[in-house]
């Protein structure tokens, strides 16, 4: 995608549930292909709920949510499926890899459902896994990985329909340092390669090796942007 083609531009969302204050509340906010955006804000500020409708996962009450020029909130429910299976991918906290399948298989799966034909599927597979670092845990099931192994092979699945767009909920929130550093390293190059992140944490180094630019909720607010910076590719 072209640089600074806005990958997300989400305007005028609100987001409430039932009575309550809004978990998010007029938020505006747009980001360009080749960002890396770290999305910082104490607990119950709305950065999951953030996430959430940038995944299609939830709907805003009112706004509009765009991503890769698709109105992501007028989505009907199979489209908003197809959706994720095509443009973005997402890593968890928990890493939601499938304990009885082989590393391998979970790294396939998010293909199979797309349709990409098994020859290609196997070899974009074994190209991330080698880049990624774990080809020698191919064969291995997710139970026998340490927590940043597993977390690599998540980033793996989550790469391999090529998304227009990454986004992470914590995920060095379940790892020790040594692959919380790991992880922390490995977005960093992901993003240096060209990849749009937006990647919600508590964790500031995290955000230190990683990101581009932060933006920081309160009460389901923007209270700080550091704004556009430009991608590492035109830098
Ligand atoms: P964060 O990820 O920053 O910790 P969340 O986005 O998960 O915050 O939550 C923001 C606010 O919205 C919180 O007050 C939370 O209780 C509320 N909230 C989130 N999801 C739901 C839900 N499904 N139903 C009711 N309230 C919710
Ligand atoms: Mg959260």
């Amino acid at each position: 995608m072209a640089p600074n083609v806005p990958v997300i531009d989400i305007r005028e969302v609100t987001r409430t549930y039932g009575e309550d204050p809004p978990a998010l509340a007029d938020v505006t906010l747009s980001v360009r292909a080749g960002e890396a955006v770290a999305v910082l804000g104490p607990s119950g500020s709305g950065k999951s709920t953030l996430l959430n409708l940038i995944a299609g996962l939830d709907r805003p009450s009112t706004g509009s949510v765009t991503v890769d020029g698709l109105r992501v909130d007028a989505l009907s429910e199979a489209g908003s499926a197809r959706y994720r299976r095509t443009r973005i991918g997402m890593v968890f906290q928990f890493f939601n890899l499938l304990d009885d399948l082989t590393v391998t298989d979970n790294v396939l799966l998010p293909a199979q459902l797309a349709g990409l034909s098994r020859g290609e599927a196997r070899t974009r597979a074994a190209g991330l896994l080698e880049s990624l670092r774990i080809d020698r845990h191919a064969d291995a099931y997710p139970g026998r990985l340490s927590g940043g192994e597993r977390q690599r092979v998540a980033v793996a699945r989550a790469l391999m329909n090529r998304p227009a767009l990454l986004l992470a909920d914590e995920p060095t929130g379940a790892l020790d340092t040594a692959s919380g550093d790991d992880v922390r390293a490995l977005l960093a190059d992901l993003n240096a390669a060209g990849q749009t992140i937006v990647l919600v944490t508590h964790d500031l180094a995290l955000a230190r090796s990683c990101a581009t630019r932060t933006v920081e909720l309160v009460d389901g607010r923007i209270v700080r942007d550091s704004g556009h910076v430009a991608p590492a590719a035109t830098r």
